[in-house]
């Protein structure tokens, strides 16, 4: 199993229409947990057998079209269940505004099933209704471009033989259908929250997108169908997100925070407005609300003309911020901060208007498309790729960072209780070093050639830095060396860990999360894992006055213009963020006297840093 997150939802489905395009019942175990067999043909089942990436798994067969369905798995298995690898997607501000105003459209949390009459032929009813259900599904699915697998495991689930059966019982034993339905597709979900992988938790929002999906057709409830305006909805799934008119919809507005799930990555990559973690606020339906996802408001009755005075006024911004992208950031009181791009793919790189360089290639990410290790020439060539694109300005490698969330399909990974704090990036390579070895003389290869920055993830001590070090061996003239500053201990000792070093580069996405003990991809302490948290911004500070060598910012931070102008206040040189936010970023620091910037180092917590920053 080489899939990125094991046979989740996706891959699991596509498994479950295979087998049941066969006469055969097939079951499934995973020999490294030992869980199983379970009834390949269920989506349920295979879900939350919870196979993860590097596991093995056993599959059995029985009756007339054994062979052949084996077969056919086999295939289905040798196209790596056909998964695609994750794009890397924007994940600050996206290419839309981010505010919005309109009446708002609330989507309760549950479906209200109190008028809810059964009828003589309950098991008719609820039929009707899922074929209805899965009528729409494939409409969504046929219309979507690039999210039409979410639809199909939607479809999976919607069609899963195993529910559906306990769903019959029920209705046999006098649960009206709508209950009996909830009940089922209610447990399921928690099934799915209940798993270890923070992935697959996530896609209990696509059973309850299910759930909800044929109980409103079941009631008859077409809220969110009915009018133009604000979408309020408890969470955001990829099939609301997908699919939502957006000559309609002027934003979306989500109770829940946390900015991991399908949903909030479709909405962004579609443009939508969005504001996340508005928390259980009450919202009249029908009522107008307005929301700047910039300053993190969200209103009842805003006033109307100050609203579509700040969209227009965000639009001309935009729009003036793109023309000038190209010129440098140079602030009121005569700094210049080098603005670079974050790039995951070639693409980023040649997307980027106005970008100074790129201050993070994320090598696992530019490779993560790979099931065997990419050699060292395929590396040279792709490196080469990124810095034609950005004309060969300076490009910074990060060697491969692997481990978390962040599997690399050709190193498998031992099971580890707490990934996070467990081999991650550089850590990864002291017991097995040769791939470190080959990505270091493709990057001295490229640094022949072009101006190269080399980067080291998750450090930790400065043995770790020495033996980095040693592993690179003779630069070639020009290769910058640095390390990222992302683990508290790093930043605490960074005067020690720098000597030698060109630069540091903050990663401000896993500094955040070590720092306040939040897991990055846990939406549950979302509001916990803030950059602008006191505590995050005096460790930054600590390290612009001790490093001794360049600073640069690459984590998300630095996407937030706001953020990006208090970051180069605190003394932070080169600051590197998501493509589309690179004029944006510019345009402020062109706008701001850094030497006025409050000092927020002792604010109270995150919010009163914004609230100082916004004065
Ligand atoms: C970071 O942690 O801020 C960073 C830039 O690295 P990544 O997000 O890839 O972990
Ligand atoms: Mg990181």
């Amino acid at each position: 199993m080489s899939n990125e997150h094991g046979l989740h939802a996706r891959p699991a489905a596509r498994l479950v229409a295979v087998v049941n395009a066969f006469d055969a019942t097939v079951s499934l175990t995973d020999l490294d947990t030992g869980r199983g067999p379970v009834d390949a043909g269920s989506l349920s089942m295979v879900a939350t057998l919870n196979a993860q990436q590097g596991h093995r798994l056993q599959v059995g067969a029985a009756g007339p079209q054994a062979a052949e369905v084996l077969a056919a798995i086999s295939d289905l298995a040798a196209e790596n269940f056909g998964d695609t690898p994750a794009e890397p997607t924007a994940t600050a501000g996206g290419s839309g505004l981010d505010v919005a105003i309109g009446p708002a459209i609330v989507v309760d949390a549950e479906v209200d099933l109190s008028g809810y009459r059964p009828g003589d032929d309950e098991p008719g009813r609820l039929d009707k209704a899922v074929s209805t259900a899965a009528g729409e599904l494939e409409q969504l699915r046929d219309r979507s471009d690039d999210h039409g697998g979410i639809f199909d495991a939607q479809l999976a689930m919607l069609r899963d033989r195993k529910p559906r059966g306990e769903i019959e019982a029920a209705i046999a034993g006098g649960t009206p259908a709508a209950a009996a339905w909830k009940q089922t597709y209610d447990r399921l979900a928690r099934t799915f929250e209940g798993l270890d992988d923070a992935y697959q938790r996530e896609r209990a929002q696509d059973v309850r997108s299910v759930r909800d999906r044929v109980l409103r057709i079941l009631t008859g409830d077409v809220t969110a169908e009915a009018t133009d305006g604000i979408l309020v909805v408890p969470e955001l799934d990829a099939a609301t997100a997908a699919t939502v008119d957006a000559a309609r919809i002027a934003g979306i507005a989500v109770r829940a925070a946390g900015t991991t799930g399908h949903g909030v990555i479709v909405a962004r990559s579609r443009g939508i407005p969005l504001i996340t973690g508005i928390g259980g606020v009450d919202v009249p339906a029908g009522a107008v609300v307005a929301f700047d996802a910039r300053t993190g408001s969200f209103e009842l009755a805003p006033d109307e003309a100050t609203v579509r005075a700040t969209i227009t006024e965000r639009q001309a911004e935009r729009e003036q911020a793109a023309a000038q992208a190209d010129q440098p950031a140079t602030t009121l009181d005569g700094r210049t901060i080098d603005v670079l791009v974050n790039v995951g793919a070639v693409r980023d790189a040649a997307d980027a208007r106005g970008a100074d360089g790129s201050g993070l290639v994320r090598t696992e990410v530019l490779f993560g498309d790979r099931r065997t290790a990419p050699t060292v020439a395929e590396q040279v060539e792709r490196f080469r790729a990124v810095a034609d694109a950005l004309r060969g300005k300076p490009i910074t490698i990060r060697t491969w960072d692997i481990g978390g969330d962040k599997p690399l399909p050709f190193l498998p990974q031992d099971h580890e209780a707490n990934p996070f704090l467990g081999e991650r990036g550089l850590r990864v390579f002291r017991r097995r070093p040769q791939l470190l070895r080959d990505q270091l003389e493709a990057i001295r290869q490229i640094a022949a050639e072009t101006p190269v920055h080399v980067m080291f993830p998750m450090v930790t001590t400065a043995d770790e830095v020495e033996w980095a070090l040693d592993e690179l061996g003779s630069r070639p003239d020009g290769l910058e060396v640095g390390i990222m500053v992302e683990v508290p201990a790093a930043a605490l000792r960074v005067e020690t860990l720098a000597v030698g070093l060109d630069f540091v580069s903050i990663g401000t996405n896993d500094l955040t999360q070590y720092t306040t003990a939040a897991d990055r991809t846990n939406s549950a302490v979302a509001a916990l894992a803030d950059g602008l948290d006191p505590a995050v911004l005096r460790l930054i500070d600590r390290v612009v006055r001790k490093a001794g060598v360049r600073v640069a910012v690459c984590g998300d931070l630095a996407s937030d213009p706001q953020s990006a102008v208090l970051l180069a206040a605190l003394g932070v040189q080169e600051l590197s963020a998501v493509g589309p936010q690179i004029p944006l970023v510019k345009a402020l620091l062109r706008q701001t006297d850094l030497t006025k910037v409050p000092d927020v180092l002792n604010a109270r917590d995150a919010a009163e840093v914004r609230q100082l920053v916004r004065r």
